[in-house]
This record gives structure tokens, C-alpha cells and sequence, in this order.
């Protein structure tokens, strides 16, 4: 579903990622983890294409993002391409970047309403099944600066489901939350996980990239060290530098 080849991204003189290849199957779980400023975050944000990548291609579907070969050159797509392919990609932040001025019902509706151009009826019978699914549908009529920081990511998980996608990027989904409310949001994904969602999984959280994934990617220094079943990477790993950084978070 992801083809991920040979991706590069600088800012300025600064080398982010130094050559990413990765694939991901459909309904795959992936978790990525790694040192604070190895490129994680970078790296899923290129998958969005709110990243640029600076060289290497991002294939999603078959479909090259972003860009476009136009005679031996790589062009960027015009505004409506990206739209559309963005919309098959839903992502949730760290930060849950609701809009504020929204109920949460409307924050969830608004998407396939403007972007899909999905009847407004069915965009909120859709976004009632979502908020049921993580358990919000009580606070429908609520505003984001009225929930908890669990329930407010458990939204954003809704808001980004209700595009349909076809993939699922999380970028550090808890590591803004209070510990107690971590296990609720991590519930809300496992649950994704178990219904077959393809996922890719920026995370802190080892105990659950270990319970969910299906491949874990250890990066550092922007390229990918190693990578393997959970079981093996977390308890047998081959390279010193996976060894070292789990030593140091286990
Ligand atoms: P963390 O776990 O701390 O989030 P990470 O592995 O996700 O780390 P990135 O956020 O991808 O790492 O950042 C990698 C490096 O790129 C860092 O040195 C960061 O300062 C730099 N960086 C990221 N975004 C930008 C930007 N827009 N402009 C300049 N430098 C950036």
C-alpha cells in the first residue's frame, strides 16, 4: 500500500532522513520508533507529503504522491491532486489540532462535508457511528476546549476516520496526553488495528508497538537501522544502536 524509496529530506544544511526505503502491505501495522530527532516524525510527515521530500519517491496505491513525472523531471501536483490523495491518508498528531471554534460533531462531519462532498446527512450519521466507536458520542454537542486530552485525541481519531482512509499515520498520538489517559486513546487503536486498518505508528510507547504491530522500524541518525517482527526486535536485536536505544527506554 506504502512504497517508500530512497526518500531524502534537508532543511537547509541539516540532513533529516539520508535514504528511507519501506514498504507497507495493506493492513499492516507498523510502528516506528527511535531517538529523539532520528527522523520519525519527519519521515511520517513526507508519507502526508506536508513534508517535501527533498529527493525519493513516496508511492501510495501504486499512485506517486505529490509529484508528477513530466518528460524526465518530477513535478509537484496541482492542489485538487494532492487533496485527493491526501484524503486516503487520515493522520492524528500529538497535538490534537481540533478546530476550536467546532463541536466536536462538526469537527468530525466537516471533512467529508467540504473535502469528500459527502450530503451533510450522511456525513453525521457517519460521525455519530465514529464518535460511538470511540466512545464520545455523548459529547457530540461539546467543544474541544471541553474534553479531557483523551478524548480530544479520541476525536481526532474519528475526524481523520471519517475521511475513509485507506491508511492511518499516528505521530506520537499519546506523548502529549497525561499518563492516566494514554491507555484510552492506545485502546481506541488497538481497536483500529484489530479491524484491519493499515497503520504507521510513530511511538514511545514500546508496550504497545510490541502488542500491535506487525513490523517494528528502528531508526536513527535518518535512515532505518533495522527492522523486524516485534518479538525479535524488541527481545533479540541485531544492531548495537537498537540494542543501546532499548537498553536505554525498557
Ligand atoms: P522526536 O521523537 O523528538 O519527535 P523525531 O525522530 O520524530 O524526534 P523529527 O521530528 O523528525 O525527529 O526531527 C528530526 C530533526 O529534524 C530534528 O533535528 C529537528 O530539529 C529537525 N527538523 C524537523 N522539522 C524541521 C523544520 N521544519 N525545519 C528545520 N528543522 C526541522
Amino acid at each position: 500500500l506504502v512504497r517508500i524509496a530512497g526518500l531524502h529530506k534537508s532543511f537547509g544544511a541539516l540532513d533529516v532522513l539520508k535514504g528511507i526505503d519501506l514498504d507497507v502491505r495493506p493492513g499492516e501495522k507498523v510502528s516506528i520508533i527511535g531517538p529523539s530527532g532520528s527522523g520519525k516524525t519527519t519521515m511520517l510527515r513526507c508519507v502526508n507529503f506536508i513534508e517535501r521530500p527533498t529527493r525519493g519517491q513516496i508511492h501510495i496505491d501504486g499512485e506517486l504522491l505529490g509529484q508528477k513525472r513530466v518528460g524526465e523531471a518530477l513535478v509537484d501536483v496541482d492542489d485538487r491532486t494532492l487533496a485527493r490523495q491526501r484524503a486516503g491518508i487520515g493522520m492524528v498528531f500529538q497535538r490534537f489540532n481540533l478546530f476550536p471554534h467546532l463541536s466536536v460533531l462538526r469537527n468530525v462531519t466537516v471533512g467529508p462535508i467540504k473535502v469528500g462532498r459527502v450530503p451533510a446527512a450522511e456525513a453525521e450519521a457517519r460521525a455519530l457511528d465514529l464518535l460511538d466507536k470511540v466512545g464520545l458520542a455523548s459529547k457530540r454537542d461539546s467543544y474541544p476546549e471541553q474534553l479531557s486530552g483523551g478524548q480530544q485525541q479520541r476525536v481526532a481519531i474519528a475526524r481523520a476516520l471519517a475521511m475513509r482512509p485507506k491508511l492511518m499515520l499516528f505521530d506520537e498520538a499519546t506523548s502529549a496526553l497525561d499518563p492516566e489517559l494514554v491507555g484510552e486513546v492506545l485502546g481506541v487503536m488497538a481497536g483500529l488495528a484489530a479491524e484491519g486498518m493499515t497503520m504507521m505508528i510513530v511511538t514511545h510507547e514500546m508496550q504497545f508497538a510490541e502488542d500491535v504491530s506487525d513490523r517494528v522500524v528502528f531508526m536513527d541518525g535518518g535512515v532505518v537501522v533495522e527492522e523486524g517482527p516485534p518479538a525479535r526486535l524488541f527481545h533479540a536485536p541485531e544492531h548495537p544502536r537498537t540494542r543501546a536505544f532499548l537498553s536505554a527506554v525498557l
